[in-house]
């Protein structure tokens, strides 16, 4: 029996926390987790789960339009926001409680308290309860951080968006990130008139160029008035909204701003430098491949240790962590070639390596289609996808696809698998086309548009 009170002492009940604490306790190992706020943590509570519902209740505006192109007599009628609201709240209360219960059904110590470091085996509760154990995982995730400027406190983050009691009339967004793009087109959809600053010559920064200049163009298209190389300079409330002055010059009223300039991890106040744990520039928490840090006995996992900040990579941490640790089966996580979406309207799916990025390390082909697709173009719509690979010449190897179209989240997951197999050109050549669908273009491109 060992003198600690558990053998893992989880801070953090978001995905990667509670995906550890539930697979150690089913191998028998005695867990408890401290969780501040909501069980389920970023994703589930504030982030890809109700902004994937926001995402399907925008996207029906487009429906009514398109579906009479086909036939249908159908009216459109007004988006009741309180009503989406209140279903919206109760979805994330049944999937919190489902947190709860994976937690409480393997065995899993809970308090919904915070919890704060002491010593490498000691965390304190925020009552003052202390609580001992072998090994500490650290997962208290990240948040949204505001840039400091006169005015900032009057602005939101995508924490506030969920909670909003009316939809405003006119929002301003600012960033060209994840969040600041599917954000727009989530509000847009809403009939929200949005506009978006971002401060770079081009939103989605680090994405292949040609599939985020489509992003942007369609954003446009639908509506979302985008400044590009503009920043906010301050905000202050005024009688009829929040006047924000522009880098451009330009001095405007919304009804609300919303920062979305990036996160930051949740490592304040909590005993970390004390302890002798190394931190990085951005405040998160230095790991090995191990997701070990600096201090043996502590780990960390998920966005709090900011290397790549994706509900699913944090599991894979959290997963690795556990086999590492209680398997004695050391797990490196790999974190090469990880599939993503971004859900702004039309989606992004890529994987691997921009054109840009792929072409400053070897030789390469590029194939490349972008293209009307059959539903909407019948129902008038200028909108266009793009289907694009990227090849090593050398290899033959596809080291990065880029998908621009609805759906893609769900296109490139099955791509994945194939790049993730080291697939060249060819074997996606050899594949047969799934008739008539958009993402067969992916297999019939047969020339490259250019070599680089
Ligand atoms: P990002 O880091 O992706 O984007 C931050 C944006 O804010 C960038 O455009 C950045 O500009 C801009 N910015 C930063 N500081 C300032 C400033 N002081 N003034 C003006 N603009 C500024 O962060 P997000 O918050 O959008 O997303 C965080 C992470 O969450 C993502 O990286 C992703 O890992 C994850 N996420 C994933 C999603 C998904 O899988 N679909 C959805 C949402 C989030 P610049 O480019 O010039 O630095």
């Amino acid at each position: 029996m060992s003198d600690f009170d558990y053998d893992l002492f989880v801070i953090g009940g978001g995905s990667g926390g509670v995906r550890a604490a539930r697979v150690a306790a089913q191998r028998g190992v005695r867990v408890a987790l401290a969780e501040e706020d909501r069980y389920g943590g970023t994703c589930v509570i504030r982030g890809c789960v109700p902004k994937k519902l926001m995402v399907f209740a925008s996207e029906y505006a487009g429906v009514v339009d398109e579906a009479r192109a086909y036939g249908w007599d159908l009216q459109a009628g007004a988006f009741d926001w309180t009503k989406f609201r209140t279903s919206l709240h109760a979805e994330l209360d049944r999937l919190e409680g489902i947190y709860r219960n994976l937690l409480k059904s393997n065995g899993v110590e809970t308090f919904d308290t915070r919890a704060t470091l002491v010593d490498p085996h000691t965390v304190e509760l925020a009552d003052g309860r202390r609580k001992t154990a072998k090994h500490i995982l650290l997962a208290m995730g990240g948040r949204p951080v505001k840039p400091e400027m006169p005015g900032a406190e009057l602005a939101i983050t995508s924490n506030d968006i969920f909670h909003l009691d009316a939809l405003p009339k006119s929002m301003l967004i600012i960033g060209g990130g994840y969040i600041a793009c599917e954000f727009a087109c989530i509000l847009n959809g809403l009939g929200v008139e949005v506009t978006q600053y971002y401060r770079g010559a081009q939103v989605l920064r680090g994405f292949d160029d040609e599939a985020r200049g489509l992003v942007a163009e369609e954003m446009q298209q639908n509506g979302i008035r985008l400044h590009l190389g503009t920043n906010i300079l301050s905000l202050e409330r005024d009688k009829s909204g929040l006047r924000v002055k522009a880098t451009n010059g330009d001095e405007e009223l919304f009804d609300q701003v919303m920062f979305a300039t990036g996160r930051a991890p949740n490592t304040e106040n909590m005993g970390l430098e004390a302890l002798g744990l190394e931190l990085g520039r951005n405040g998160q928490v230095l790991v090995d491949k191990y997701s070990q840090s600096a201090v043996p006995s502590i780990y960390a996992v998920g966005d709090v240790t900011d290397r790549v900040n994706l509900t699913p990579v944090a599991i894979r941490e959290g997963m690795a962590f556990v086999e590492t640790v209680f398997g004695g089966n050391p797990t490196p996580v790999d974190h090469d070639l990880i599939p993503t979406a971004i859900f702004t309207q039309p989606e992004m799916g890529t994987i691997g390596l921009s054109e840009e990025a792929a072409r400053d390390i070897e030789p390469v082909e590029i194939y490349c289609t972008s293209f009307k697709p059959m539903q909407t173009a019948f129902a008038g719509s200028k909108q266009r996808v793009l289907m694009k690979l990227v090849v090593s010449q050398a290899t033959r190897r596809v080291m990065g696809c880029h998908i621009v179209a609805p759906g893609a989240g769900e296109m490139i997951q099955l791509a994945g698998i194939a790049i993730k197999m080291g697939a060249t050109k060819e074997d996606f050549d050899r594949t047969v086309a799934v008739h008539p669908t958009m993402s067969e273009e992916i297999v019939t491109m047969k020339s490259p548009v250019r070599t680089a």
